[in-house]
């Protein structure tokens, strides 16, 4: 079974990726925030990791930034789930390597989870 990190501070989100993950069949772990996020990378083994951006405590763009540079998680798949939509910010997410950069206004959350799936193949 696929395990998927869903990092993100709206409850409402959290309930329904969450929701929506587990019926696609994926083990899911939640973090609200990056610091969060990042202990539970230290304890346990991820495929994907579905990130918001704008957190508390650590924000996605660290939390990317640490990933990257940290050769335990050379095969982690991260996929950027934010409302932030401007091109400078999609091209930022690019430039630091993550798989996908989607737009919460551009996607429903069954798009989200078949962009998760298609990595996951
Ligand atoms: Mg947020």
């Amino acid at each position: 079974m696929k395990t998927v990190l869903l990092v993100e501070d709206d409850p409402f989100l959290v309930e329904i990726y969450n929701t929506k993950l587990k019926e696609a069949g994926f083990s899911v772990e939640i973090a609200t925030d990056g610091e969060e996020a990042l202990k539970k990378l230290n304890d346990a083994i991820f495929d994907l990791v579905l990130l918001d951006i704008v957190l508390p405590v650590i924000d996605g763009w660290e939390f990317i930034q640490k990933i990257k540079t940290d050769d335990r998680f050379k095969s982690l798949k991260i996929v950027v789930l934010s409302n932030l939509g401007r091109k400078e910010e999609i091209e930022r997410g690019v430039k630091l390597g993550v798989a996908k950069y989607l737009v919460k206004a551009h996607h429903t959350p069954s798009e989200v989870i078949n962009e998760v799936r298609e990595l996951l193949e």
